[in-house]
């Protein structure tokens, strides 16, 4: 007889774009059960029977959803966790908690807490007025990044000033309220994301460091594992590790850093969720980032985040054309490269720039696979 004790649990999703869509396909190779809730109706959770379009502000809606599950996650930091906090019942664990999304959606709040806690970022100053941001950037060094503290993704909230003039234009579309992120500019060697899956009593793994390609502000591909020495790897997945504890994640929590000339490493950001540069594990890793966040955040014994080959290669399927709906005329094409796995979101309208799909090469040789990954990301022209 199975009592609630050993009954396979039911996982709920704030949130039906890519990310929530390959959560619950890591959710459903586990025989778990998964519901999907988001305010539109997203494309990529189309796949699954039990995906929900209403109004996730109303607390109705929220305490219905909650009822139904034994655990619910988000797949943004913009998920209404706190108010379904509020309306869950105790059946029903929320990872992660809303004190970690509330000290990572905010860029200001977020850096703040990393450097209280002694963790190594780039210099900057929160600054509430024009002139704050001004003095800041004068006592950095232009150039300067300045940050949007809150709604930003792929590079839209953020600006290169090189002089004060800049920066004067950029505040009015930048500040908030509360203005902004003045931060120095940093120059890298190399980008990098580490991966971190932790429990609610704290055990984790740590992901392989990643070497992360941006092209116009976004990921356009990553290597794993990176090219760079081996200490600065083992300080990077250190920073990683010690930033997660630091805001007690709870699921899979990807961390973005620079690795500097010097073998230093600051950190960049931190995203409560699976993320773009862990796509790779998918294929590349013994357990996905997406079925250690599926464990994480249900308290079950966490995998082995090791690469399962000597490298991995994601490239991301950018849109390049306004319209609808996406064709399937190149897929053939991206399906004829070797070791090559193509992954199509499922989003109903293309446009220019937007994350349509990723593929992955895992095999011997970065280059080769770099080669083989964008040949077919290439040909899908959806
Ligand atoms: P995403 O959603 O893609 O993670 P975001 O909009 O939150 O991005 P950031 O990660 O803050 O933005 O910055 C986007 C990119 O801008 C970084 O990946 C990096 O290439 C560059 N960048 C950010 N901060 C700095 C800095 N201080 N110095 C130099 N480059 C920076
Ligand atoms: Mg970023």
């Amino acid at each position: 007889m199975s009592t609630p004790d050993d009954a396979f649990p039911v996982l709920g999703i704030l949130g039906g774009g890519q990310l929530g869509k390959m959560m619950a396909a890591a959710a459903v190779q586990m025989g778990v059960a998964v519901r999907l809730l988001s305010p539109k109706p997203a494309g990529p959770m189309q796949y699954y029977a039990h995906a929900q379009t209403a109004d996730w502000t109303d607390p109705d809606v929220l305490r219905a959803f909650a009822a139904d599950c034994t655990a619910v996650t988000v797949e943004s930091e913009w998920a209404p966790a706190g108010a379904l906090d509020a309306v869950r019942p105790d059946t029903c664990a929320l990872w992660p908690a809303p004190e970690t999304l509330a000290l990572i959606k905010d860029k200001g709040v977020q850096k703040q807490h990393l450097a209280k806690a002694g963790l190594p970022v780039p210099d900057f100053a929160n600054c509430p007025t024009l002139n704050d941001a001004l003095d800041a950037a004068q006592a950095f060094g232009y150039p300067v990044m300045l940050k949007q503290f809150r709604g930003a993704y792929d590079g839209y909230g953020n600006a290169t000033a090189h002089t004060p003039e800049d920066l004067r234009a950029a505040w009015p579309d930048l500040a908030a309220d509360d203005g902004l992120q003045v931060e120095a500019f940093v120059d890298f060697s190399h980008e990098l994301a580490v991966q971190v899956a932790r429990r609610p009593g704290g055990a984790s793994v740590t992901y392989p460091v990643a070497h992360t390609i941006q092209r116009n502000h976004k990921c356009h591909a990553v290597h794993v594992p990176a090219p760079v020495a081996p200490d600065v790897a083992a300080e990077a997945q250190r920073v990683a590790h010690a930033a997660v504890d630091a805001v007690d994640g709870v699921g899979l929590t990807a961390v973005e850093l620079f690795a500097c000339a010097d073998g230093s490493v600051l950190i960049n950001e931190l995203a409560p969720r699976p993320h773009n540069t862990g796509h790779y594990s998918i294929e590349g890793c013994h357990t996905s980032q997406f079925a250690n966040h599926v464990r994480a955040v249900l308290d079950w014994p966490l995998g082995d985040p090791s690469l399962r080959a000597n490298a991995a290669v994601m490239v991301n399927v950018l849109g390049d054309r306004q319209g609808t709906p996406p064709r399937t005329t190149g897929l053939p094409d991206a399906l004829q490269q070797p070791n090559v796995s193509v992954h199509i979101y499922g989003k109903p309208d293309v446009r220019p720039g937007r994350k349509m799909g990723h593929v992955t090469a895992v095999g011997a040789d970065v280059e080769a696979l770099r080669t083989a990954a964008e040949a077919s990301a290439t040909a899908i022209q959806l």
